[in-house]
Formats: structure tokens, sequence, C-alpha cells
């Protein structure tokens, strides 16, 4: 569906702070280490977020705000994050939407292969990724997973090849990696100026410019724009050979200028950059440094660029409660039937229960009565909040293409369709893989059980691949997920959240078909490949969760409505 015909039937409320088109809901999504958190807390700096660098990894706040995640470096949760930010307007330097403000909402991706699901789920939310590379290590395998769920949700992206100012970086070869690697049709758009201690800035390619980033401004805020030339001017006049090739080759608009030889002007190629990175037929390239603050100014460029606004891509789909087999189209529109998909849940020490959502159609206002299909339950929606770094913000209501949290719906899991009124539609449902690793779990204390048993339950409301089973003959608690890290992760929570102590049997690695079965509710326990003797003995029993055909509660809540089959896929 082309961006102006999509555009025609958005019927933007004048109510609304940002019209749609003004919009981008990213994700960052990186292999682990490559800088993503580095990248995420300087554009909260630069959009004016966050006051102080350093604060992501003080654990303060933001995107990391779980102490272990500062323990471990790795970026568990998917938050999601608003800011805004305007194109740079620089004499000679052309943008496609110079001075305007523009909305970015930031969903954090995890980087870690065990958090899968996670950046399955955020990725169905968003309308494109900055997918971060490490310009040392380039692509690597886990970086191609991320990639192939990137590409599955058919998500527009930006390469961003970061740490350009390492010993060992090289630009080129990571595009290459790209190209070769990942088989994606990718060319520079911004080429690291310099390398390793010599970065000092970029060449914009589309522009034929130089951008040099101050040295002596530690927060690299200020930077100058030059002419090029010698070898910075030869190597521009390549790469923007290269890059208008490549691009004409996807958009037959400018392949038109460019089989008649006719001027192309730089916004006429940032346009067909757009056009064909919206069609997933192009990957703009930008190199430079988080950490040495080089080169994140003119991403966030390129994001508002080149990265599509919720107007640009197709409707989501949706399935018709009555009738699960049709299908019905989810048009972004501020005027339609309120459609909204849980994507994310998050217990905040101070406002409780926030259920992160994106709207795909239609309002929802504070005080509104949410209707969940799947639960069949209606609930109050006592605040809604976006997360602007630190900071909590009240808004009245959102609107479709929004991304905010939710506080006072308790019933909501993810993946849930959230309505108004009676509700017509189902999001299609995201897809999870199913737990490969289990062990079982005791409070080290038996006056502690009643915690640990609540604590476990809330856990695996939040994360789809976290499974709480009960053994029928030892009584055992069982607790499954993706991979050591992610039970260790759990037994941290547990710690730190609920200050349970608890302690665990090995973890076994669960043969696949039992885990299939134990999810098709035949009542045994996953079957684990050392026999369950290692485990030890616990007597405690952990309430069913409301998910899959294996769960009773959610079998009953459903009622007839909606078949087994189809909650099967959902969680
Ligand atoms: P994440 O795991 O992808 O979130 O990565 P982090 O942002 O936590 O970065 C991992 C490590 O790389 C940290 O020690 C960062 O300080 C460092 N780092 C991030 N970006 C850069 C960069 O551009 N250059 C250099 N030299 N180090 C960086």
């Amino acid at each position: 569906m082309s961006a102006t015909a999509t555009a025609s039937k958005a019927l933007s409320s004048p109510k609304r702070a940002f019209p749609l088109e003004r919009t981008r809901n990213i994700g960052i999504a990186a292999h682990i280490d490559a800088g993503k958190t580095t990248l995420t807390e300087r554009i909260l700096f630069y959009t004016g977020m966050i006051h102080r660098l350093g604060e992501v990894h003080d654990g303060a706040a933001t995107t990391d705000h779980m102490e272990q995640e500062r323990e471990r470096g790795i970026t568990i949760t998917s938050a999601a994050v608003t800011c805004s930010w305007k194109q740079l307007a620089n004499e000679g330097v052309d943008t496609l939407f110079t001075g305007v403000d523009q909305r970015i909402n930031i969903i954090d991706t995890p980087g870690h292969v065990d958090f899968t699901a996670e950046v399955e789920r955020s990725l169905r939310v968003l309308d494109g990724a900055v997918v971060v590379f490490c310009g040392v290590a380039g692509v690597q395998p886990q970086s191609e997973t991320v990639w192939r769920q990137a590409s599955k949700y058919n998500v527009p992206r930006i390469v961003f090849v970061n740490k350009m100012d390492r010993v060992g970086a090289d630009f080129a070869r990571v595009v290459e990696d790209v190209r070769t690697k990942l088989n994606a049709p990718a060319a520079p758009v911004l080429i690291p100026i310099g390398a390793e201690d010599d970065l000092k800035g970029q060449i914009d390619v589309v522009n034929q410019k130089a951008i040099f980033y101050s040295d002596s401004d530690v927060l690299g805020s200020t930077y100058e724009i030059r002419e090029l030339d010698g070898e910075l001017k030869d190597q521009a006049e390549l790469a923007l050979a290269e890059l208008t090739e490549k691009v004409a080759d996807v958009d037959e608009q400018l392949a038109e200028k460019f089989l008649m030889e006719e001027v192309i002007s730089a916004n006429e190629l940032k346009a067909a950059i757009r056009r064909a990175t919206i069609a997933n037929q192009f990957i703009p390239v930008a190199g430079g440094s988080a950490f040495k603050n080089k080169g994140v100014q003119a991403l966030l460029d390129a994001v508002v660029d080149y990265l599509p606004s919720p107007i640009d891509i197709p409707a989501a789909t949706g399935h018709d409660v009555d009738d699960l087999d049709k299908i019905v189209p989810v048009e972004t529109d501020d005027n339609g039937e309120f459609v909204a998909l849980a994507f994310k849940l998050w217990s905040d020490k101070f406002v409780g229960k926030l259920v992160f959502f994106r709207v795909y159609s239609g309002s929802i206002s504070k005080g509104d009565v949410v209707f969940n299909p799947r639960t069949r339950k209606r609930e109050r929606v006592g605040r809604l909040i976006q997360i602007q770094a630190n900071e909590h913000k009240d808004v009245e209501t959102c609107y479709s293409g929004d991304i905010a949290a939710m506080v006072g719906v308790k019933n909501a899991v993810t993946g849930d369709t959230l309505t108004l009124d009676k509700g017509n539609v189902l999001l299609e449902p995201p897809t999870f893989p199913e737990p490969v690793i289990s062990m079982a779990i005791e409070p080290n204390t038996q006056a502690d059980q009643e915690k640990l048993a609540k604590g476990l339950q809330r856990l695996s409301e939040e994360d789809p691949t976290f499974l709480v089973k009960t053994d029928e003959e030892t009584g055992q608690t069982i607790i499954s997920g993706m991979g050591e890290l992610h039970l260790e992760i759990i037994s941290d929570r547990l710690k730190r959240e609920y200050k349970v102590d608890a302690r665990s049997g090995k973890p076994q690695i669960a043969y696949r078909e039992s885990i299939g079965a134990a999810a098709n509710g035949e009542g045994k326990l996953v079957k684990q490949s050392g026999g369950r003797g290692q485990y030890g003995h616990v007597i405690l029993n952990v309430a069913p969760r409301e998910r899959g055909a294996g769960s009773t509660t959610a079998d009953k809540t459903v009622g007839g409505s909606i078949p087994k089959e189809f909650m099967n896929a959902v969680f």
C-alpha cells in the first residue's frame, strides 16, 4: 500500500498533539555489546530527554531500569520511551522534514538470544528499526537471528555501524557483511571520516558534505558542516554513484531520472531512499561511534528521513472475533474502532501494573473502559502514561499509532487485543518459541512459599516464554524458560523484587516433544532429559497461568467464543 493511499484514509484527530506522519515508532535492535544501550542513551541525551550522560549505565532510569541489567550489561526489558527531534537545519544540507518537531517512540528490544520472544514482541509493534552492529565484530550469528526476525515482520531498517573509534573497526567490511551474510541490499548514506582514534565525523553522501563533530566538546553536541575536498570528495562521489544506482534499481521514480541522466536533487534522492527503505527493498547504512558522540544526530535525521510513520505501512491484520478465519484489516485511523495490542507488562514500584500497548486504530482516553476479547472482561483505565526518560507523563488520550502504557488494567497479558465496547477484532497473534530449559525451584524457608508463588505468577504473566508448572506426582514447582541465563534472571528478580530467596535444581534441557505435550495440556509435567530425581523435593502449588490450551483458567475464561487452537497460537 502506498504512503499516500493510506495517508488519505487516516483521519487524524485535530486534538492529537502530533500528526501521525510525524511519529516514528522505532526499535533499536542489536547483538549484545554492540552498543545499543549507549546509543539509546545518546539519543535520549540529544533529544533532551536526559541531561547527563552516564545515566543509563548508572542504572538510574531510562531504558535500563533494572539493577541487574546494569550488572549484566543486558537490556532485558522492552520499555517504550518517547522523545522528540527536530532535524538539523544547516545550510547546504537537505533533510526531508527540516525544522518540524518529530516524535520518536523508542521501543527497547533485548539483545540476548534468550530473550528472542521479547524481541519478536517488540518487532510486532514498531514501524522501523535501527540495527546496530559493532564496527569491529561485524555481523555475528546472533545479529542474523535478530535480522531474520525483523524480516519476518517486514520491519524497515537502517543499519548503524557503531564503535568506529575502536582499533580494528572497518566500515567497508561491515557493509559487505550486511550484503553477503544478511543478503541485504545495503549502501552507505553516512560514511565515517577517519577511524579508530582518528574518527572525526561522517561524509553525508546524499548532500555531498562533511560533518565534523567537535572533540573539545565531550558531548559532541556541536559539529561543523564542511565542503568536501581531495580524497574525501572522491570517496563521496563514488559512494553517491553507488547509492543512486542501488536505489534506482528498486525505485521506479528514481530509475526514470537516473536512466535519462537527469539531475537528481538531494531531496529527490532522499525521497527515493525513503520509499525504497519503507518498501523493505533497501537498507541505508550509517557509521559512527555512540560512545565518542560521533554520528548520532545525523543518524536521528536518517531515522526521520527514511523510517516510516504509522501511516506509511500497510494496515495491521485482525481476525473477526465471531469468525476467526475472516481477516479484517485494522486501518490506522483515529476515528475508527479502538484496537490496541498489549505488548509488554511491567510492574512499576510506584504506579503498579503497567500494560504497554500500541494503538492500531481509534483512540482511548483516561477513564474509558477497555474490553479484552480473550477474557471477556472489562476494566477501567485509571491512567494513560508515556515514559519520557525517567519521568511518567500522564496523557489524556492516545490515538492510532501511539505507544503508551495504561494503569488499572489487571487482566491483560502480553499479546492481548484491547478494544472498547464489545470488540469485533482480534489482532493477529504474535508467536513465541517454546521454552527449552526447565528446573525445579523451592524457597529457602517455608514461610516464603506464598511470596514465591505470587512472584512466579507475576513473572510468568509478564513473560510469555516463562512457564510455571506443578509436577502432579511430586508437587514440585518447575519453571521453564529460554535458556539458563533466562532462568537465572528470573531467580534474581524473585530475590530483588519479591524478596524471596529460592534454591533451584539443576537446569535440564527439555525434549521438545515433552514440552509440547505439557503445553498441550496432557496433565503431565515436562519430562526432563536427566529425569526428575535430581530436583530435590518441593511442596508448593503455583496457580496455573492464563495462557495456552494447557491452562484451565484460560479455557474457562474464554468460554466458547474463541476456539482452543487459536488460543494455542496466541500464547
Ligand atoms: P549493549 O549490550 O548493546 O546495550 O551495549 P552497551 O551500550 O552496553 O555497550 C557495550 C560496551 O561497549 C560498553 O562498555 C560501552 O561503553 C562500549 N561502547 C558502546 N559504544 C561504543 C563506541 O562507539 N565505541 C567504543 N569504543 N565503545 C563503545
